[in-house]
């Protein structure tokens, strides 16, 4: 008997059960999801206090982003209800997944992406994925107002994060983490922005957390559970989550008017799941709080360098808060920590490549010249 694993077909398959997926839906998928929950071990160690950092790396995602796993649930319910096209407002990353997503289900996909502010990367994508992207003389709320206006105005399906079903989707990155852990991280770091990621984990968290078939405190081990703590597996993570210190209206307590940070994919001021974002970080016993734009460079410098993993500015945000946090002494010792890692530094190179100024050495082409530079370095 062959016991060849199935071909993995994307997180609608997988989480079918816990997601709004209809028998005979046509699933609309790029196989996203499935990322690895990267040790952070030199990170880990270096941070002292015994603790565990694990980086969820959504950048290893079919377009680069987290924002996949909610374009998969949103276009599959858009085309199953006959839309013909789709739209969203975007900081680069949701017009680069609603792009592949529509390009796949044969829909029209419409961007408005602010001025100037995108990185190149997320350009690129929609533009060869067929999108019609319009750049707005104006930043992502002002986009996000029209969009909705534009909803109200033609048959066309929003697949920004107040599409309810993208934060379905999104929700299933915390399913992946506890069913990677065997158990729910204590804390877990995640970037800010329009707020709809950090609602989504707090949802899939809760969701895992309440289903408990074995009543017995544990809805994931086996009898054969190698945890030492067989109570943890119900347990739900402390939610953390980190903004821009330019752009960080949860801090403020109240919308930014004009956003401003080097990590564009959480420029944002006026962020739509509030609510719900407010509800993860108090019911988890959590916090928001800022990061300046050096800080922000700085840990996603520190990412690349120290574990070889390079995510966009946006992104790193979790890590470089988590740090400050751990030596703040407001993670508890021992902890198992898990950081979004939303999208992939490559998605952003100008950033990278500015951050890593004169780090290209040019001489002759010459071996004694090479050799010079290199035995220096050793
Ligand atoms: C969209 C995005 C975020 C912010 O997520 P929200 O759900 O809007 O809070 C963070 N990082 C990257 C790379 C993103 O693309």
């Amino acid at each position: 008997m062959s016991t060849r694993p199935r071909h993995y077909l994307g997180l609608l398959d997988r989480y079918r059960d816990r997601l709004p997926v209809t028998p005979g839906m046509r699933i609309i998928s790029l196989c996203e999801g499935n990322t690895p929950l990267i040790p952070l071990e030199n990170l880990s160690r270096e941070a002292g206090h015994d603790v565990k950092i694990y980086a969820k790396f959504e950048g290893l995602n079919p377009t680069g982003s987290f924002k996949d796993r909610g374009m998969t649930m949103a276009v599959t319910q858009a085309v199953h209800e006959g839309t013909k096209a789709v739209i969203c407002a975007s900081t680069g990353n949701t017009s680069a997944a609603a792009a592949a997503y529509a390009a796949r289900a044969g829909v029209r996909a419409f961007v408005l992406i602010p001025e100037g502010k995108i990185a190149l990367g997320k350009l690129a994508q929609a533009m060869i994925q067929g999108a019609v992207v319009v750049q707005i003389e104006g930043n992502f709320d002002d986009g996000m107002r029209i969009v909705k206006e534009m909803a109200d105005a033609a048959p066309i399906a929003i697949v920004n994060s107040i599409n309810p079903y993208r934060l379905q989707g999104q929700k299933t990155a915390a399913f992946e983490i506890v069913d990677e852990l065997g158990r729910a991280p204590d804390y877990h770091c995640i970037p800010v922005g329009n707020a709809g990621n950090i609602s989504a984990y707090w949802t899939g968290f809760s969701e895992y957390a309440a289903v408990s078939p074995r009543t017995a405190a544990c809805g994931f081990c086996t009898d054969a559970c190698a945890f030492p703590h067989p109570a943890v597996c119900d347990t739900r993570p402390v939610m953390v989550g980190y903004q821009a210190a330019g752009s960080a209206p949860f801090v403020r307590g109240g919308p930014v008017e004009n956003p401003e940070t080097i990590a564009t994919a959480i420029r944002i001021g006026n962020p739509q799941s509030w609510h719900l974002a407010w509800a993860a970080v108090n019911e988890s016993g959590g916090w928001v709080d800022e990061l300046t734009d050096e800080e922000i460079l700085k840990a996603q410098k520190l990412l690349a360098e120290r574990e070889g993993v390079f995510c966009e500015p946006a992104s790193a945000i979790s890590v470089g808060g988590l740090l400050r946090d751990i030596k703040a002494g407001k993670i508890k010792p021992g902890s198992v920590i898990t950081c979004t890692l939303t999208g992939h530094g490559l998605k952003d190179p100008d950033t990278a490549i500015k951050q890593s100024d004169g780090a290209v050495l040019r001489i002759p082409a010459d071996t004694d010249a090479v050799k010079r530079a290199i035995l220096d370095r050793m």
